[in-house]
């Protein structure tokens, strides 16, 4: 298979096939980021062909006696049939229409099974297309994007550099909506900086609360010395937010939220994974991050933070 770096990925995606469609993004600017900095380049989109050949090596993984042996004597599970691809890269929705469409059409040629195509999306990759190609996109099998909005709070978002604001997000998931395609967003807990980490939140929910994620999931802002935010911070012009106040955030952005929603905190730059249903696990999850305060501590939560050699 053709990877490139680390292989980024959202925990729900574990089973799906991963499929490197583009490598790297096409942004690169967010100052927090340090994601795809281990690429010797920005991004890079797939040749067709190198696309074509993971899928006949994955089919062949899939059907073939021999490997499904080989993987037996390894101790590796026996692969399920697969329901799902998932396009590996920051942004592979950002490629152009044709380009995406010519990628289904191989996925379904070669795994007649997958019946969803996930990927990252920037809520700019959405503006690129019209309405009636994310409509066909929808129906070609593209579903359950993952947007990492990061934020609904314009001021965090332009400070950062993420280019788009918070109405942007309103007006181009709105189009996902009409196109019937599903999406989940990443929340960065700690983006709005430190004081304002609550009201960031406030206004996150109420960017998600006009629109109908699937997912929201959190994830801690950790800042990395090669980070453009890093700089910012020895500069002077930004100050972090404390570990218990990303937390005070979060509580906020679950108060906040009025819409039905899965809310998930998984990944590594969690220090407590959480997870539930709102509205009806709200009271449950909130009590959970009240203890994870309390007990843990600021002490504690910065030690997590600190020694989180990676994400
Ligand atoms: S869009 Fe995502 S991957 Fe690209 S620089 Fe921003 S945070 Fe990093």
């Amino acid at each position: 298979m053709h990877y490139t770096g680390t292989i980024w990925r959202p925990p729900y995606e574990a089973s799906s096939l991963l499929l490197e469609a583009t490598a790297g993004c096409t942004h690169h600017r967010c100052k927090f980021c340090t994601l795809y900095s281990d690429l010797p380049f920005p991004f890079r989109m797939s040749p067709l062909a190198d696309i074509e050949s993971d899928l006949q090596e994955a089919q062949l993984w899939w059907t073939d006696p021999v490997a499904m042996l080989t993987a037996r004597l390894q101790g590796l599970p026996r692969p399920a049939g697969v329901r799902r691809a998932f396009l590996i890269g920051a942004n592979p929705f950002v490629l152009p229409y044709r380009r995406l469409m010519d990628i289904a059409g191989l996925i379904g040629q070669y795994f007649p099974s997958i019946q969803t195509i996930g990927c990252f999306a920037r809520v700019t990759d959405i503006a690129l297309k019209s309405d009636g190609e994310l409509a066909s996109l929808g129906r070609a099998g593209y579903d359950g994007l993952t947007i990492g909005i990061e934020t609904g709070d314009s001021e965090a978002l332009r400070f950062m550099d993420k280019g788009y604001t918070a109405a942007d997000i309103v007006e181009q998931c709105r189009r996902l909506d009409e196109a019937g395609i599903h999406y989940s967003f990443f929340y960065l807990a700690g983006i709005s900086g430190a004081g304002r980490g609550e009201a960031g939140a406030r206004a996150t929910a109420a960017v998600c609360n006009q629109l109908h994620p699937a997912l929201i999931g959190v994830n801690m802002l950790t800042v990395y010395p090669d980070a453009e935010l890093y700089q910012e911070i020895q500069r002077g012009n930004w100050t972090e937010e404390s570990e218990t106040e990303k937390y005070r955030e979060i509580r906020a952005l679950l108060d906040g939220l009025d819409i039905p929603v899965r809310f998930a905190a998984l990944g590594a730059s969690n220090a407590f994974q959480l997870q539930g249903t709102l509205p009806e696990d709200r009271a449950a999850l909130a009590a959970a991050i009240d203890q994870i305060v309390d007990t843990a501590g600021e002490d504690g939560l910065r030690a997590y933070r600190v020694n989180l050699r990676r994400l």
